[in-house]
């Protein structure tokens, strides 16, 4: 079996924890194709370093909340090889907001990027991986948050609901497809530095937050992408519909 026979997707894949997933990810051997929206630069980074340490990948544009762009990235990935596994990591916050003050287009792109994304990835991924379509089965890891259980109050509340809706899809589709091959689960990540935050409008919020998180730092893309690694692989063949805290203690009460 040659690499790229089994194609890892990650979506948003050119920075922070999709980035750091990628990676981890090409060390289980797989080819992976790297989504970015804008940064292509960053991508083809990610793409050269796995290729550096002998693993197979590709970039490719997309915007997750594009059906088309969504076909087009699955497309390239038929063409790269079997779809073995998708990381819906792509996600977007926005600038801290009181849930009064927010607008429908604030309110739509927030969902389109981090659910409706999510969800026409996993549909494709599913019509590729799942037995009853005649795949050979596969994983899905999605990137919740901590927000989803703290309500992420006078920030974006509407992030955390679109949060909140992964854990749930997460738990549906992993019954839905639970006899086809198909593993999915969710990782829920706390703080952790990248420049997520710093898009949101709060270059500061790590540093401001971190004394009060438990073990007194954010975490690393690097420790999320080994979670990811984890759920991706055959050692969690009997994990599916779970939900993982990596989160370094912050918000691990339901
Ligand atoms: P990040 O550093 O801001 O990187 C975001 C990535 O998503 C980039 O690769 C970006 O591509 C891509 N992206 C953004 N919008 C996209 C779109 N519409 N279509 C396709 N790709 C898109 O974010 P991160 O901190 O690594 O977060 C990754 C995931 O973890 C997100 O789902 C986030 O909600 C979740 N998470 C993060 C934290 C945290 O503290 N960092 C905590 C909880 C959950 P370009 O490079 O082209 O812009």
């Amino acid at each position: 079996m040659t690499l790229s026979e089994n194609v890892v997707l990650v979506t948003g894949g050119s920075r922070g924890i999709g980035a750091a997933a990628c990676l981890r990810a090409a060390e289980l051997g797989h080819a992976i194709m790297v989504n970015y929206v804008s940064n292509r630069q960053a991508a083809e980074e990610v793409v050269a370093q796995i290729e550096r340490s002998g693993g197979k990948a590709r970039a490719i544009q997309g915007d997750v909340q594009s059906e088309a762009d969504v076909l087009a990235m699955f497309a390239a990935c038929d063409d790269f090889g079997r779809l073995v596994g998708l990381v819906n990591n792509a996600g977007v916050v926005d600038r801290p907001q009181r849930v009064d003050e927010m607008t429908l287009d604030r309110l739509n792109r927030m969902f389109a990027i981090n659910l409706t994304g999510s969800f026409l990835c996993a549909r494709e991924a599913v019509k590729r991986m799942s037995t009853r379509h005649g795949g050979k089965g596969g994983a899905i890891v999605n990137l919740g948050s901590a927000a989803s259980k703290l309500g992420a109050a006078n920030q974006y509340v509407d992030y955390a609901a679109a949060k909140g809706a992964i854990d749930t899809m997460t738990v549906g589709l992993a019954r839905e497809v639970a006899t086809e091959g198909v593993r999915v689960n969710a990782i829920r990540p706390g703080i952790i530095d990248t420049e997520i935050h710093a898009s949101g409008g709060l270059p500061g919020r790590v540093a401001e937050i971190t004394s009060s998180l438990p073990m007194k730092r954010p975490g690393t893309a690097d420790e999320v992408a080994r979670a990811i690694k984890w759920l991706l692989s055959d050692e969690a063949s009997y994990t599916t519909g779970a939900i993982l805290d990596v989160s370094g203690g912050r918000a691990i009460l339901p």
